[in-house]
């Protein structure tokens, strides 16, 4: 029986801004397993980021429970959280938020330099994760000198590169044409299946959600489904 990795149950998110009040998400139960790839869909602010900033412990739940691994979120302190952040899960981005003028290994050396890692293993290692999304011999190039698809894949080596367990992104191809979208879903169906890590993607576009094995769907900050489906995509053998 594979061991959740995230469970959340009846979790709340109220956002207060003076009078105004918006209740996010609305008493979402859920779990996800250990190596499972999700799709999390629905409307424009039906609640998928604030989920995934929560699943990313960015943000505390307002109320429920929300367990990552043995962590309760909901009882964690700032520190705790970013030490869950730092250790235990990567992130990718729409905007791949990629620092400027900075080389493809610079970046993906970045959260290895926070992680106190030896210099040696810094280049190693980024080197590695830069060859594992198929850019071996782009490290010193800056963003501005790759293409869109090519700097998310900068992005995946720099969210995998701390070796997490949870990888979350966030309309990871909302920026890109659809070749460089399939791409990068076929190196997170492919990364997923080698390395067995946790993979959630937020997607509005359901032809990205037939890379995964799951979708879950939010309507006004509520589940309203939940889908296992076998993955339709499967990349062309490598
Ligand atoms: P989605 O990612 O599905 O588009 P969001 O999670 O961003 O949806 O937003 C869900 C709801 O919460 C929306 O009504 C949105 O306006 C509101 N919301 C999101 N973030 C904040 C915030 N920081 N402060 C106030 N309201 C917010
Ligand atoms: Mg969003």
């Amino acid at each position: 029986m594979p061991a959740p990795l995230v469970e959340a149950r009846d979790l709340w998110k109220v956002y207060e801004l003076g009078d105004m009040r918006v209740e996010a998400l609305r008493g979402v139960t859920l779990s996800i397993d250990a190596g499972e790839a999700v799709a999390v869909m629905g409307a424009s602010g039906s609640g998928k980021s604030t989920f995934m900033n929560l699943l990313g412990c960015l943000d505390q739940p307002t109320r429920g429970s929300l367990r990552f691994a043995e962590h309760e979120i909901l009882e964690a302190s700032a520190d705790e959280r970013a030490e869950i952040r730092s250790r235990e899960i990567g992130f990718v981005f729409q905007s791949f938020n990629l620092i400027p003028r900075t080389s493809a290994i610079e970046n993906v050396e970045l959260p290895l330099v926070y992680a106190g890692v030896s210099a040696v293993e810094q280049e190693s290692r980024a080197r590695e994760a830069l060859r594992a999304v198929g850019l071996a011999g782009r490290e010193h190039h800056t963003p501005s000198q790759l293409s869109g698809g090519q700097q998310q894949r900068v992005a995946i080596a720099r969210a995998l590169v701390n070796r997490p367990r949870l990888l979350l992104a966030d309309e990871p191809t909302g920026n890109l044409d659809t070749r460089s979208s399939q791409e990068i879903m076929e190196i997170f169906q492919r990364l997923q299946r080698e390395s067995g890590i946790t993979l959630v993607v937020v997607t509005h576009e359901r032809d990205i959600a037939t890379y995964l094995d799951r979708v879950i769907t939010f309507r006004d900050g509520e589940v309203i489904s939940d889908l296992r489906q076998t993955a339709v995509r499967v990349e062309a053998s490598a």
